[in-house]
């Protein structure tokens, strides 16, 4: 261990702890620390085995039984790690739990959080964090105590290759499990569930432009034949229900990094593009050639998009 201690990594999902040893490792290399991977839950050894395959120097495993990966035994042994091991850096991935954990860590040992990082850097052993605030501002902060608790925005960073020759230790942890203060009384999958825009190379998203729901079937028509899936701005998920809410793009809702991002009749207002700008190539069909969406876009088609998107489909069916 250095002397500004090690870079912790965790989140309940795998690829956004996979995502975490992309943000974690400059920290530690310029901190001459190593990288450790904490995981909690089921399958951990192999979970953790895999960590280090994909960069971690060592991983830290909550020794506990499928059913006792709550939400406060996790933040009990994040909590003994720092207090034994005095690491550096906590990144989290800024997922619902992992923003609740992070939280609640650095309240209990007294230290600074940042939430929602998009950027990390060290400089002079202090950890140094990017985030968007209030929709529209990049605030730059500086987190001054150890050890420095981050949250980090998903699909920010690319996770490492996998060298299936890694090797490195995997720790037990043994924590107490603290009395349960709430009872799950049940979990079950959300009906509108499925759509899962940040897992697709391409997004056809639309916007309040479209007239009606009945309109939605053009849009999907496109979708469908570029293979990709539906996404939505706010105003069709949230005030007129069109789409479940899984499809929303942007600040409250997912970040999509695909290679194709087509706009229908979105403005491309700061809270949506916060949630495309990581895209590939970004196609913005709107009436209004000043709309903000414009100036996001690789090719911008001012017209109606009740002209265009059917059109494009036909083409593209035409190809096929
Ligand atoms: C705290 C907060 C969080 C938010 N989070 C999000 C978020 O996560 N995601 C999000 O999307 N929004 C979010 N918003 C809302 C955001 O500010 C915008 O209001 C919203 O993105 C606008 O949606 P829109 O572009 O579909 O609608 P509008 O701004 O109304 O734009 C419609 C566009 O369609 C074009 N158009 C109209 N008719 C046609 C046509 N026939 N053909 C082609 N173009 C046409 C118009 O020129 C216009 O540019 C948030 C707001 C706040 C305050």
């Amino acid at each position: 261990m250095s002397d500004h201690g090690d870079v912790v990594v965790h989140s309940e999902q795998d690829e956004f702890a996979l995502e975490l040893l992309a943000a974690g490792r400059p920290l530690a290399d310029s901190l001459g620390a190593a990288m450790t991977g904490f995981v909690a839950g089921s399958g951990g050894l192999e979970r953790a085995r895999g960590l280090i395959t994909h960069g971690a120097d060592a991983a830290l495993l909550l020794a506990v039984d499928e059913s006792s990966t709550d939400l406060d035994h996790t933040l009990a042994a994040l909590e003994q790690v720092a207090r034994e091991r005095h690491p550096g850096v906590i990144l989290i991935a800024a997922t619902g739990r992992g923003t609740e954990l992070a939280a609640r860590l650095a309240q209990r040992l007294g230290v600074g959080c940042a939430g929602d990082c998009t950027a990390l850097s060290m400089i002079g052993g202090k950890l140094h964090i990017e985030r968007t605030i209030l929709g529209r501002f990049l605030c730059r902060q500086i987190i001054e105590s150890r050890p420095a608790i981050a949250t980090v925005q998903p699909r920010r960073f690319t996770a490492p290759d996998a060298s299936p020759d890694r090797q490195g230790p995997v720790a037990r942890i043994e924590a107490a499990r603290p009395a349960p203060r709430l009872r799950v009384l049940g979990v079950r999958l959300r009906e509108a569930g499925g759509v899962r825009i940040d897992k697709s190379e391409v997004v056809v998203a639309v916007g309040r432009g479209l007239r009606s729901r009945e309109d939605l079937a053009m849009i999907e028509d496109l979708a469908r034949a570029l293979g990709g899936v539906v996404g939505a701005s706010r105003p069709l998920t949230d005030d007129l229900r069109w789409l479940p809410p899984e499809a929303k793009v942007g600040l409250s809702g997912v970040t999509v990094r695909p290679r194709l991002y087509v706009a229908c009749g979105i403005s491309g207002q700061i809270e949506h593009n916060v949630g495309m700008r990581e895209a590939g190539i970004v196609v913005a069909i709107n009436s209004d050639p000043n709309a903000p969406m414009m100036s996001q876009a690789d090719y911008r088609v001012v017209a109606d998009l009740y002209e265009v998107v059917p059109a494009l489909t036909r083409a593209l069916d035409g190809l096929s």
